[in-house]
């Protein structure tokens, strides 16, 4: 029940009818008997700064950040944790009495689902990354601080695919791949990952590479998750390969950032059920 004590969170992000935050996090804090409630917000780009600015005067304890804000917010906050700087972008804020903290919970949580689900020993990958945008950026980072090989950008665009390689130099010995070698750089890959949107709800017909290309040596994650098994999943378990959904991504990265606003465990077991749950009766 909501009380005059109930500590609010929510999501800003523009669309978020279709968010499965709310029911994740909702199930979680009933299950933990946690006095919180978590409320999705519609936020337009031009209203950004008064919603974060009614973070510190509604005193909410924090908010997750999807599309579009997730880099335009961070001028906005009052501290940055190393990885969300390092990243270049936030996906959670804790409100610590008055200062906003960001942290990206995105990395993290893909490398913890990707370990859980495939036990990969991530020092002996050579990754293809399908993709540049956000989720691309903060999952390859977190993966090149975690020592893998080395990452190979596919991009539509070669201006972001430039400008991610450039950001990840640092860290990974890391290439953008020209055209005519797409089909070696994923044949030649031991883990291929879409953080592209083809083959997301509605499409879900499309992939982004061709289903020749992939073999039973690869591991292939697609952070998608809805549908829960892409058509590029689908094919790869079909070529013998090794396949990874993100959901388990989706889940973990609620997992962490529920853990900064409550300082209690979360029910990562539970919170998954419920996502796969009412994705399964056609939630979108
Ligand atoms: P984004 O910043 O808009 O980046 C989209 C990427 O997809 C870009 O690399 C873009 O290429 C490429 N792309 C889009 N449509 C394309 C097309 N028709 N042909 C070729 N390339 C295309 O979006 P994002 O935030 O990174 O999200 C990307 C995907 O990750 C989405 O499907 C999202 O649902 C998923 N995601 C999942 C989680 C999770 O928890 N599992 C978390 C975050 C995101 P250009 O650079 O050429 O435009």
């Amino acid at each position: 029940m909501i009380t005059s004590k109930t500590k609010l969170v929510g999501l800003l992000g523009h669309p978020v009818h279709h968010s499965q935050s709310p029911l994740m996090h909702n199930t979680a804090f009933a299950e933990k008997k946690l006095d919180f409630a978590y409320v999705a917000f519609d936020v337009l780009p031009e209203h950004l700064d008064d919603a974060v600015s009614a973070i510190r005067a509604l005193g909410l304890r924090g908010v997750n950040v999807t599309i579009p804000h997730k880099v335009a917010v961070l001028p906005m906050l009052d501290e940055i944790d190393p990885l969300a700087k390092r990243i270049g972008a936030v996906n959670t804020i804790v409100n610590e009495d008055g200062r906003l903290i960001g942290y990206n919970t995105d990395g993290l949580g893909y490398v913890r689902s990707l370990l859980e689900e495939t036990r990969a020993n991530l020092t002996e990958q050579r990754v293809t990354l399908l993709g540049a945008g956000g989720a691309a950026r903060a999952v390859a980072c977190t993966l090149a601080e975690r020592g893998v090989r080395e990452i190979r950008i596919i991009n539509r665009s070669r201006e972001r695919a430039e400008q991610l390689a450039a950001h990840l130099r640092p860290l990974v010995k890391v290439q953008v791949v020209e055209q005519e070698e797409y089909r070696s750089a994923v044949e030649s890959a031991t883990l291929l990952i879409n953080t592209t949107s083809i083959g997301m709800y509605p499409h879900t017909n499309e992939m982004p590479v061709p289903a020749e290309w992939l073999h039973s040596g690869l591991i292939v994650s697609d952070l998608i998750y809805n549908p829960l098994e892409t058509k590029l999943l689908a094919e790869a378990r079909r070529a013998g390969a090794m396949t990874h959904s993100g959901v388990g991504m989706f889940v973990n990265q609620g997992v962490l950032a529920f853990e900064l606003w409550t300082g209690t465990e979360a029910p990562g077991e539970l919170m998954r059920h419920v996502v796969i749950q009412q994705l399964q009766q056609g939630g979108t």
